[in-house]
């Protein structure tokens, strides 16, 4: 068996030893005779799998206690929609900060159910920067603030959390969730894909303050309730379980590694070195302010275009895949989320000091 550096955006490459752990528990787990897949979600072997899953993203994340985790279906895209019927609560229209294709899609979605107030946008500068909080022109009747701390596309990450003059402030943080440490309490609603940096696709974490549920827009389906999906305890209808479970596993790795403060070490030690490599070569670039750039996502051009091809193809048959840029942008991305080791990044610098000297 070889196993390859997966470079994917998402779904993403996940830890061996999570992988392994699933195949081991696969036909029997725990002694139930039993795959997780095959079992009644509301037996107490999967509520257990469930209760541990949630108890271990609170304490990882810190999630203070009037907040619920809700483990959706639809991914982030539906929480794109989600978000309105829930937040608008009697408002007519709500803010979003525009930093790239995800926070684009989400704008669009948005404007199905109220009117858009653009805070800031940095479309005209091709979404290379963030731009400065003091110049955001935030609505003060809007609804809630948008953003997205993490452009997976583009490459673009906020360092910090920006201030929301007031509004409950929501975040689709599904491509550098649990990356480093955050400060929950000043969202009123986190979501996020699990295919980026929580496991396998096809689940959704979404952390909800209290005050903010039970006042959907009329003929809201019950399953878009944030509301009725915590009282249900996010099993109203039968939830994903085998993801669930995997998520768990997930969580229990990155505890295993040291938590956040560690990952999130690790994290920027990564993304400091393959930007290093760039930075100093002229053969290689990455055109995204160095104030805003992700540790997650990094996208570099060559400086002969057409050498794309071959960087690839050669990379590949090095055991590093899924370098090609975003179909939309072009170019090549290395995304190195928490389960990409940094053996991975360094064999990726390996390979494009030795590509550079061949070509360069
Ligand atoms: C991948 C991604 C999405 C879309 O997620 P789906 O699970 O495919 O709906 C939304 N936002 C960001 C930031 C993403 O990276």
């Amino acid at each position: 068996m070889k196993r390859v550096y997966n470079f994917s955006a998402g779904p993403s490459t996940m830890p061996e030893a999570v992988l392994n752990r699933a195949r081991e528990e696969m036909l029997d787990y725990a002694g139930s005779g039993m795959s997780v897949m095959e079992m009644s979600h509301r037996g107490k072997e999967f509520m257990a799998i469930a209760a541990k899953a949630e108890a271990d993203l609170r304490e990882l994340m810190g999630v203070p206690d009037n907040y619920k985790v809700l483990f959706l279906q639809g991914g982030a895209t539906t929480q794109f929609a989600m978000v309105p019927v829930n937040l608008l609560r009697g408002k007519k229209s709500a803010a979003y900060v525009e930093t790239g294709l995800w926070s684009e899609k989400a704008v669009a979605e948005a404007k199905r159910f109220c009117e858009v107030k653009i805070a800031a946008t940095s479309k005209a500068d091709k979404y290379l920067m963030i731009p400065d909080r003091a110049t955001w022109q935030i609505d003060p009747d809007a609804a809630y603030l948008h953003y997205t701390s993490n452009e997976t596309i583009g490459g673009v990450e906020f360092p910090d959390i920006p201030d929301a003059a007031g509004l409950p402030l929501v975040c689709d943080m599904s491509s550098n969730i649990l990356s480093r440490p955050i400060d929950v309490s000043r969202f009123a609603v986190i979501y996020a894909g699990a295919q980026k940096n929580l496991g396998p696709a096809g689940i959704t974490v979404v952390i909800v303050r209290d005050d903010v549920m039970g006042e959907t827009l009329p003929h809201t389906p019950s399953l878009f309730d944030y509301r009725a999906q915590a009282d249900g305890g996010s099993m109203i209808n039968t939830p994903p379980t085998y993801n669930w479970y995997l998520l768990g596993l997930m969580l229990e790795w990155i505890r295993s590694e040291g938590g956040l403060e560690a990952i999130g070490e690790r994290n920027a030690r990564k993304a400091a070195k393959l930007y290093g490599v760039i930075d100093t070569s002229d053969f290689y670039s990455n055109p995204v302010d160095p104030a805003v750039r992700s540790r997650m996502n990094v996208p570099f051009r060559l400086r002969d275009a057409s050498l794309e091809k071959t960087f690839t193809q050669e990379a590949k048959a090095a055991g590093l895949v899924t370098l090609d840029g975003h179909r939309s942008v072009g170019g090549m991305r290395a995304s190195i989320y928490n389960a990409m080791p940094e053996a991975g990044v360094d064999a990726l610098i390996a390979f494009m000091g030795d590509f550079e000297r061949r070509y360069g």
